[in-house]
């Protein structure tokens, strides 16, 4: 057992330091005469989805971006809401596109998401960016997982080599985090929900990466002495606390370095949404460094 117990890898520091930076380029964008604009669509009134959409609005308008927030009601039919996106995609004002999931039920979120113009796609989630990613070219990078990727980067964690077991497997976080990995020369193993003896499999990792959803799932004696541990889950737990997918408590005494929840992964996907905004605006304006977003590997 460790003796000073992990490194807590600081999320909400980390994501207001690269809110700033964020800032700082959008008041450089301001002062060549850009105002880079992103649209956040919500339809229905699902309580979660309202207080994420709010946290956005409010930080990207701190950021010094132009935030459109369309409240739809769940009514919304496809044929309407694909109309939104295509005029949003035709808004020149308009540099990234949010439509927050998940969708109301009846609305196909695929088809929605394959509308966007994947140069606006700023959660990275438009089969272009999913191939450019896949690919490692350039495009979007999805949200959390580019968030996990960058809290590893900040806090000195070299993925190089080092052995990464990914817990989960969906579009949002678990491939594309294995995917960014990858990129980064990580050797990584997916697991999932069908994976046999996960605790012997987690207990190989140097880098954990956990995204299933299961409040508690990874115990303390499953992660390897002086593993570095990354936290996606959000889960509410019996008595109603927010936790992750690893029991905290427990495995902070044997990890070197540990993310919290909340205040690990969250804050930074907001963090990185902004981030995929600049780098949107820039793109379409031919102001930035590259002609698109996130370089690849
Ligand atoms: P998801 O779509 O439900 O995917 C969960 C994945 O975990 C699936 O691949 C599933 O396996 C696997 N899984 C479920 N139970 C398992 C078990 N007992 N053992 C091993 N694998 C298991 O969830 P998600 O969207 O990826 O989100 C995962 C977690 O991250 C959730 O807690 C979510 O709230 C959180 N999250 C946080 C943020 C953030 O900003 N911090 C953003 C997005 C998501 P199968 O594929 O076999 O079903």
């Amino acid at each position: 057992m460790s003796q000073a117990g992990a490194r807590i890898i600081d999320g909400k520091a980390t994501a207001a330091a690269l809110c700033a930076e964020v800032r700082e380029r959008v008041l450089a964008m301001h002062a060549r005469g850009l105002r880079p604009g992103l649209a956040v669509v919500l339809v229905g009134e699902d309580p979660a989805s309202q207080v994420y959409v709010r946290n956005k609005d409010r930080a990207a308008s701190e950021a010094g971006f132009e935030v459109t927030t369309l409240r739809l009601p769940s009514s919304t039919t496809q044929a309407e809401l694909e109309r939104v996106v295509r005029e949003l995609n035709a808004n020149d004002s308009v540099h990234g596109i949010l439509v927050q999931l998940p969708l109301p039920k009846g609305l196909d979120a695929q088809r929605i998401v394959r509308t966007l113009d994947p140069r606006k796609d700023v959660d990275g989630l438009h089969p272009e960016n999913v191939a450019a990613l896949a690919m490692g070219t350039e495009g979007l990078r999805p949200c959390t997982p580019a968030g996990c990727i960058e809290l590893c980067d900040r806090y000195d964690v070299a993925l190089e080599g080092r052995r990464v077991v990914v817990l989960g497997r969906s579009m949002l976080v678990g491939k594309p985090a294995a995917l960014l990995c990858l990129a980064r020369n990580a050797t990584v193993t997916i697991a999932h929900s069908r994976t046999r003896d996960l605790p012997a499999l987690v207990r190989e990792a140097e880098i954990l990466i956990a995204a299933v959803g299961v409040p508690e799932l990874v115990r303390g004696d499953w992660i390897r002495e002086g593993a570095v541990v990354i936290d996606v889950g959000m889960n509410r737990n019996r008595e109603g606390k927010l936790v992750g997918d690893v029991a905290f408590q427990e495995a902070r005494q044997r990890a070197g370095a540990i993310t919290p929840v909340p205040g690990g992964v969250g804050p930074m996907t907001i963090a990185m949404l902004l981030g995929n905004t600049a780098r949107a605006c820039e793109a379409l304006s031919g102001q930035g460094p590259t002609a698109a977003a996130t370089p690849g590997p």
